[in-house]
């Protein structure tokens, strides 16, 4: 299967194999309870509705933007799509005009697809409202409980090419606007090859991904689900309790999800302790931000399953994951290595390669690594002479080739010209018994270049934070001193990204940029 050249090659020849297997199995928590549809009947669903957008006018060199939550019938649909060879651009549901008119205009969307009204948010409203800026106003589909249906029999061949550019996906936009990034079906499948070999998944293994499925690690954990036929816990939108409840009817052994997740299943844990909160759970997986300090030590203590987490992006979802069996100490303090096809290579500030264990920037070449962004001047600087990414990832790679991530560089705060490193400091508050989060940015600053400012997440109830307290204990933990923050930020909650709940930097820099009494509100 991992031959397959389409992932509607792969479909079709996973469906044969074992047709009456479930493969997506919708979690419902209201009195539709669940709805499973087994790998036959997803590649026949798919087949149906590629001939109802097919009759509909949908052809091979059009672009379809969808922005749906994560059903049964999302996938259906971007498996029909990926039957016709059509151009396809996932949207999250949480994304609003801003983001949404962005991926119209620069895909020039031929049609957007969407849930109609879905928790509150009247989507048609919002397609209405952006169609007089856009240049080609498209046709807007409804897709929640139904479909587009046709007859199969009038469908022209699948496309046999897995070279051509067929998804775009959209960066976070942690650093600034989001990037559409453009991905084959080759690409797509060697990601989610490298995964499954990371992972390892056994023939009883159930999975589930936490985070939506129009993310790029969807289609990651779709092909994995299709090479290795395990079925898939789908969640409409993922919550606690509910998904709890989920994960032990299905009896979910393989559970995806963020950094951001974890963390919230160790709050729960630790609400019962003594009790397994997921007792069939049996390996955790994700990644996509740095992990705490002593997050695989909890995760593997408390939760009692393994932990593999992984570094990955929009443009390569899969860089390197821990590998579950490897020593403790490795896991929790590097994020993994690379899987076979996946070279990375650390380049100094002239481009050329560094040594092991020195530091520089992340740069990535293989299958599974995208071909550009969409806007042809980004994508012209985006890869180096010898066909390396530069990801703007900092970090180095230890003599047996375990990669460990350092900071972003446009993390690295330049304060009076020394570099200083956002994480550094950011891994020494976590620690701090009074601070639920951190983010450190750089301000502008007319007599330093920049200066150091912290922001930091308050839970209620814990004691009071202030400048003078944070540098005190910030020096007693062996910060140089240049490094201290000039300026403290008090905040109920960091603005993050609903995909991966992702720090949005760019928000606190917006914010706290501005003089004192005209900031923004919110
Ligand atoms: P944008 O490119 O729009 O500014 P973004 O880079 O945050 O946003 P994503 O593609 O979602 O958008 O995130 C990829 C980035 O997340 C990586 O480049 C890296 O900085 C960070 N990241 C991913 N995995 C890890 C990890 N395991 N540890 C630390 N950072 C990580
Ligand atoms: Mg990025």
């Amino acid at each position: 299967l991992g031959a397959s050249r389409t992932l509607w090659e792969l479909l079709a020849r996973r469906a044969e194999h074992t047709p009456h297997t479930p493969a997506l199995i919708q979690a419902g928590a209201g009195p539709d309870g669940d709805r499973t549809l087994t790998f036959g009947a997803l590649r026949e669903q798919a087949e149906r509705t590629a001939a109802g957008l097919y009759e509909r006018g949908v052809r091979k060199h059009d672009t379809v933007v969808w922005q749906l939550p994560t059903r049964i019938e999302t996938v259906v649909l971007s498996l029909a799509l990926a039957r016709l060879g059509v151009r396809q651009s996932p949207l999250i549901p949480y994304s609003r005009a801003r983001e949404v008119g962005l991926a119209l205009r620069a895909t020039g969307a031929r049609l957007y697809a969407h849930p109609g009204r879905w928790r509150g948010f009247d989507y048609a409203d919002m397609a209405n409202r952006l169609a007089p800026g856009l240049d080609r106003r498209p046709e807007v589909l409804t897709v929640y409980d139904t479909l587009p249906d046709g007859d199969p029999e009038r469908l022209p061949p699948p496309p046999d090419d897995g070279t051509a550019v067929r998804w775009i996906y959209w960066t976070s936009g942690t650093t600034s606007e989001p990037r559409g990034v453009r991905h084959t079906d080759r690409s797509l499948i060697a990601g989610g090859s490298c995964l499954a070999h990371a992972l390892r998944p056994r023939p009883d293994d159930t999975g589930s991904v936490a985070f939506p499925y129009a993310h790029i690690g969807g289609p990651d954990y779709l092909v994995m689900t299709l090479l290795y036929g395990l079925p898939a816990v789908l969640f409409e939108q993922f919550a606690l309790p509910d998904a709890l409840d989920a994960y032990r009817r299905h009896r979910v052994t393989l559970a995806g999800g963020s950094t951001a997740f974890y963390s919230l299943f160790l709050a729960e844990q630790r609400k019962r302790p003594g009790q397994r909160l997921i007792p069939t759970l049996r390996l955790l997986a994700g990644g996509g931000a740095p992990k705490p300090p002593d997050l695989y030590h909890e995760v593997v203590g408390e939760l009692g399953c393994q932990l593999a987490h992984g570094y990955g992006m929009t443009e390569a979802p899969m860089i390197t994951m821990g590998d579950p069996g490897d020593t403790a100490e490795r896991l929790a303090t590097t994020e993994g290595r690379p899987p076979d096809g996946m070279e990375i290579r650390i380049t100094g500030p002239d481009g050329a390669p560094r040594p092991s264990g020195a530091d520089g920037e992340v740069r990535l070449r293989g299958e599974a690594v995208c071909r550009g962004y969409l806007d042809e001047a980004e994508s012209a600087g985006a890869f180096d002479d010898e066909g390396f990414l530069r990801t703007g990832d900092l970090g180095h790679l230890t003599p047996d080739g375990y990669l460990v991530l350092t900071g972003r560089t446009k993390d690295i705060i330049i304060r009076k010209g020394e570099s200083i490193s956002a994480k550094e400091i950011e891994q020494l508050l976590y620690e701090h018994p009074a601070v639920g989060d951190a983010a450190v940015i750089g301000l502008p600053d007319a007599r330093r270049g920049e200066r150091v400012c912290a922001v930091l997440e308050q839970p209620a109830g814990a004691g009071e934070l202030t400048l003078d307290g944070v540098t005190a204990y910030l020096r007693q933990r062996g910060l140089a001193t240049h490094k201290l923050p000039e300026q403290l930020e008090v905040v109920a909650a960091l603005p993050r990204n609903e995909a991966l709940r992702k720090v949005l930097k760019y928000k606190l820099r917006e914010r706290f940029s501005a003089p004192r009494g005209t900031e923004p509100a919110g």
